[in-house]
């Protein structure tokens, strides 16, 4: 993002806001809203928007990371408690954001493309950006940013050099799409589909695309496919209309699509201006197909030669948004992201690795940022700050540019003329225990290195969807009043997550508390940077010393717990040492009853050098409305406990009751905190039946080893209990019950996924297989099977073997590896 920039007196201005001056001369070149997202702290305009999170709450971090600009609703005491910044006051800070956006916006006349529709937004945004870079200068939304918040962020972008815009507008319900046109105020306008998604925002398909189609209020050019527009009463927008589908009378009438025989891209025919064409793309499925139709007809409509896009549509890269984190050799954690490189998904790639804690030592491998017209020297400059600022110890920069600009960059450095090169000293670098993130350029290849240094994985994976677990809590967070503190569950490796991993995300994202069942759990967190206070909830003796040297804070649940602790606490000669006692409201599991709590308070006030954080109980059946009578009593009974702990300490703690489905069902049970457990895993078994408002964490996947044919009446497995029913084929899938597939899957209870079908078990599950009969699928070795994912859910596992969700995720084993993806 570099342009002329505004002075914080212009932006006052163009605002009609009120300026509280504590710096002059102060230039805002980027925009942020998150403070622990923020590239330049010295030219960065903070909006503290108010969503699920106050933005008003984060001026204080931001002003002490060096943030000295803001955009606030009022005035409230900060410029006593800042005074070196300046605060810009404003009845609407979104608004005041889109605003901004759209008179910058104004600024250029090169065209600008809007992309919106039901899915394949941003890959038609990419993809045609692809096609068309080298033929202009692009300004484009960074990954999907298409938000009310995401647009004006990507429009902010724009510049003098740039020759075209293309930008992604999404919306979720009505009212949304005018202040996305406003912002964006495009000249050509692209529909990508209309589907069933987000449907819940509005009364009617009718109205949804009217409300889509506002986006294209104006433009010269727009192009669509009739048929999503085929119950649409109103005004098609657009001087001049460009279409595309499989009708007659379509200015790009698609008559066939042959996949060929090995399955790795299709050819697409059809008719143009009467005569025959065709394009090749490298992609099968039905979804790509059509996204690259889309992208084919808005070429055509912009007289992009036809040869010229052929060419592209051949090269095109199936892409992927997501950040991958793996495992690497000499115990390095490997970010992958070499899909595309510019400024902004280098910022997004550089808040993820500044999350990990795992390491100490934090590499970035970067290759030549591809200039896209922008002056070198201030592009690099610009690289060089965002790598200070986020706190990476050293830099691998490969390509003749980067090392060109070598002197921009402070700290540890080292320059590559290309891959090859660093390939062949790799071995020499010797990269050992840090947190290493590859962002290359497409032309550099850097998957090559990610081949070298990340470890080999066992095919059967867990994926782990960070974005979405962010998107989890978040959810719990909004049915929180103000105020609630919030402890999530990370037992268990983290309900079969992992441990860091989520860990880290958990503490970007500021929760209260972690919670762990056993003390290694907890010192493994530790050892791997977590600073966030840990409980322990079923803290053993032995383990005493080493918790209490790991600050791990323990559950006491009883008399003897409680006195063995307070001596080793002694021991090691600290005082009002934290710990959380457990009361038991009628589980009838751990802690203490109504009638021992003298006994507690007793001993709380004899020589203790123990300090209550918090006293917390657990509902035994939150989630069934069968059992709400139980539920108030236990509710009543912890608050008679806690209140009299209160009065005999003489001091208040934290009081928390409530699980998952407490948090959903029971808003009387939230006290000052809650614990968060199976439902930032994205199962809540409130939400099991209804669509549900939470995302799909984990996906296991497995591959075919081998696909046999058979005949009706062959047998299949280990005491021939599998009996082919009709003639067919088996494939043999790399998951057993060592993997934590359970036995009781066998002979047809369990359902995978073979190439979108369906499909069963069949015979007994072996320790590192089982088998599928797959008779009628298309499908070949090495194929990915689907063992649950959104489809098919864990709670559809776990009804199949009459068990729950929990069971499920937690026995998924440890040699199954784990990879985990941010979007
Ligand atoms: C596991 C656990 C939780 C979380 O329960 P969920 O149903 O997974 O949310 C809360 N409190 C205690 C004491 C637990 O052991």
């Amino acid at each position: 993002m570099i342009h002329i920039p505004y002075s914080i007196e212009s932006i006052a201005q163009l605002l009609s806001g009120r300026l509280i001056e504590g710096t002059k001369n102060a230039f805002i070149s980027t925009f942020a809203y998150d403070s622990r997202r923020i590239g330049d702290y010295k030219s960065v305009l903070f909006f503290a928007l108010s969503g699920r999170r106050d933005g008003h709450q984060f001026i204080e971090e931001a002003y002490n990371l060096g943030v000295r600009n803001f955009v606030v609703k009022n005035e409230s005491d900060y410029p006593d408690r800042f005074p070196e910044a300046n605060f810009l006051i404003v009845p609407d800070v979104k608004k005041a954001l889109q605003i901004l956006a759209s008179v910058h916006r104004q600024r250029f006349d090169y065209p600008v493309i809007a992309i919106t529709g039901s899915n394949g937004k941003t890959i038609t945004k990419e993809w045609l950006y692809q096609l068309l870079a080298t033929k202009e200068t692009i300004v484009r939304s960074p990954k999907s940013y298409n938000s009310q918040i995401g647009v004006p962020l990507s429009i902010w972008a724009m510049d003098e050099r740039h020759s075209l815009g293309i930008f992604e507008a999404g919306i979720s319900q009505p009212g949304e799409m005018k202040a996305l046109q406003d912002v964006i105020r495009p000249t050509i306008g692209v529909l990508t589909n209309i589907g069933a998604a987000h449907d819940d925002g509005f009364i009617s398909v009718q109205e949804k695309i009217a409300e889509k189609l506002l986006l294209f209020t104006g433009v010269e050019l727009f192009i669509y496919n009739p048929l999503y527009l085929k119950d649409f009463k109103g005004e098609i927008p657009g001087k001049r209309q460009f279409t595309w589908g499989a009708k007659m009378n379509v200015d790009l009438q698609v008559v066939g699509c042959d996949v060929d025989p090995a399955r790795t891209g299709c050819l697409i025919k059809a008719i143009y201006q009467d005569s025959s064409i065709q394009i090749k793309v490298p992609f099968t499925d039905a979804a790509s197909i059509e996204n690259a139709i889309c992208c084919w007809a808005t070429l055509l409509a912009l007289d992009i030669n036809p040869d010229f896009i052929a060419l592209g549509m051949a090269k095109l890269q199936a892409m992927s948004m997501r950040l991958e984190l793996k495992d690497g050799i000499n115990n390095c954690s490997i970010i992958d992201d070499s899909y595309s490189l510019d400024l902004s998904s280098l910022a997004i790639a550089l808040d993820f690795l500044k999350q990990q804690n795992q390491h100490q030592r934090k590499t970035l491998i970067l290759s030549d940022v591809p200039s896209s017209g922008f002056q070198d020297k201030v592009l690099y400059a610009q690289v060089a700050t965002l790598i200070k600022n986020k706190a990476v110890d050293k830099l691998i920069g490969v390509g003749a540019e980067i090392t060109k600009y070598a002197d921009l960059f402070e700290g540890e450095k080292m320059f590559f003329s290309d891959t090859p090169t660093l390939l062949a000293q790799l071995d020499s670098l010797n990269l050992e225990n840090e947190t290493i993130l590859l962002k290359g350029a497409r032309v550099f290849e850097f998957e090559k290195i990610s081949k070298v240094l990340v470890k080999k994985v066992h095919e059967t994976i867990l994926e782990i969807n960070l974005s979405a677990l962010e998107s989890n809590l978040n959810h719990y967070r909004s049915l929180l009043a103000p105020g609630v503190k919030i402890t999530t569950m990370v037992k268990a490796f983290s309900y079969g997550s992992g441990s860091y991993e989520i860990a880290n995300l958990l503490q970007f994202n500021k929760v209260d508390f972690l919670a762990v069942a056993i003390a290694d759990e907890g010192v493994a967190l530790r050892q791997a940077g977590i600073s966030l206070p840990i409980m322990v909830l079923n803290p053993d003796v032995d383990g005493y010393d080493t918790m209490i040297q790991h600050n791990l804070e323990p559950q006491i649940y009883n008399l003897r717990v409680f006195n063995d602790f307070n001596e080793a606490v002694k021991k090691h000669n600290k005082e009002a040492y934290s710990i959380h006692i457990k009361l038991d409201t009628g589980m009838h599991r751990l802690g203490f009853t109504e009638i021992e709590l003298p006994q507690l308070l007793q001993a709380l006030q004899k020589d203790s050098v123990l300090k209550v954080t918090s006293a917390f109980s657990h509902l035994t059946s939150s989630e069934d409305a069968a059992s709400d009578q139980y539920t108030d009593e236990q509710i009543a009974m912890f608050k008679r406990m806690t209140r009299s702990l209160e009065e005999v300490l003489g001091y208040s703690f934290i009081k928390h009751i409530s699980n998952t489905s407490g948090i959903s069902r029971r808003p009387d049970a939230q006290f000052d905190m809650v614990r968060l457990g199976i439902g930032l895993y994205g199962v809540d078994s409130i939400y099991a039946e209804s669509p549900s408002p939470l995302r799909t964490v984990a996906s296991l996947k497995t591959c075919i080893s081998q696909i046999k044919p058979l005949h009706m009446g062959d047998t299949v497995g280990y005491n021939r209990k599998g009996v082919m029913a009709h003639e067919g084929k088996v494939a043999t899938v790399k998951i057993g019950y060592a993997d934590g597939y359970n036995r009781r899957f066998g002979n047809g209870v369990g359902k995978m996924i073979v190439n979108g079908v369906v499909v069963p078990t069949i015979g007994n599950i072996c320790m590192d297989m089982c088998m599928l009969d797959i008779t009628g699928v298309d499908a070949k070795e090495g194929d990915e099977v689907v063992v649950f994912n959104e489809q098919i859910t864990v709670f559809d596992l776990a009804r199949q073997i009459q068990t729950i969700p929990y069971e499920i995720l937690t026995s998924i084993s440890q040699r199954v590896k784990r990879v985990y993806l941010y979007e």
